[in-house]
């Protein structure tokens, strides 16, 4: 009986996909869950990833990050700008990530390649693209039909109606929602968040020029180190080849950013 529920309950869901446009003019089918429940599954996995991981007690490092990743959020539409949360994880694999619902997570490894502030305003704002791009949204969507979608859907809907235990549920639901909101992105949605990314780095009054050096040190960086984020992150080559191009035309977007006082010195 609780499975055939459920099973309706997914159908419903299921039922509300929807196609919109991304921030870079292509279709995407997205919806398969609300809003709501997109931000409760972020607040799952973060949740999930700072039980695992000790946090950084470096007050400046912390504020660094927290800096840079104001800058970049002021710049969103005032719908997606309040509360996001930022961890400062002490691993020295350089890595980062961002959730529905506001949340960013920053390996401390992430210094050795990002080496000033436009550097990882680089990786911040290309994280924070794939939140404001929907990828997560679309990712969930896609794979409502499969045993992993059907699992966090089962989990969410079983919180939502209060069936079971509370905390065999979250703790389930945590797992579930990192698998599938960490999981790697595809190349079109990478290339997305770089162009989302840059432009809003731009308009934060960060250099889009140094994406370029971000690059070259992650690619430096990937013959001594376990480099997590280039892992996930392919084609390094080609990307600074477009990152490259695109920084000359973001030139007066970011000119414009510093002269109207978007000047961040985060250090
Ligand atoms: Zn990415």
């Amino acid at each position: 009986m609780k499975n055939i529920v459920l099973g309706l309950s997914i159908a419903a869901i299921a039922s509300a996909c929807a196609t919109t446009t991304s921030p870079t003019g292509r279709t995407q089918r997205v919806g398969a869950v609300s809003q709501q429940q997109l931000n409760q599954l972020g607040a799952q996995a973060f949740a999930q990833a700072k039980a695992k991981m000790p946090q950084s007690s470096n007050a400046g490092q912390t504020a660094y990050v927290r800096c840079v990743v104001n800058a970049i959020t002021r710049q969103l539409p005032a719908n997606a700008q309040a509360n996001w949360e930022t961890a400062l994880f002490v691993d020295a694999s350089p890595n980062a990530f961002a959730l529905p619902g506001g949340k960013v997570g920053i390996n401390t490894g992430i210094f050795t390649v990002a080496k000033n502030q436009d550097q990882l305003a680089t990786v911040i704002a290309h994280e924070i693209g794939h939140v404001v791009s929907r990828h997560h949204d679309e990712r969930v969507t896609q794979q409502t039909g499969t045993q992993a979608g059907l699992g966090i859907l089962g989990a969410l809907v079983g919180s939502a109606y209060g069936q079971g235990a509370a905390n065999a549920t979250s703790q389930l639901g945590g797992l579930a929602a990192q698998g599938l909101l960490l999981a790697p992105n595809n190349r079109t949605q990478e290339s997305e968040a770089d162009v989302v990314g840059q432009q809003l780095m731009a308009n934060a009054g960060f250099n889009p020029q140094q994406a370029v050096n971000l690059w070259e040190n992650m690619i430096a960086a990937s013959g001594s180190r376990q480099t997590t984020w280039l892992s996930t992150h392919p084609d390094p080559r080609a990307r600074i080849a477009e990152l490259s191009n695109r920084a000359g035309a973001l030139a007066p977007a970011y000119q414009q950013a510093r002269a109207s006082g978007r000047t961040p010195n985060c250090g």
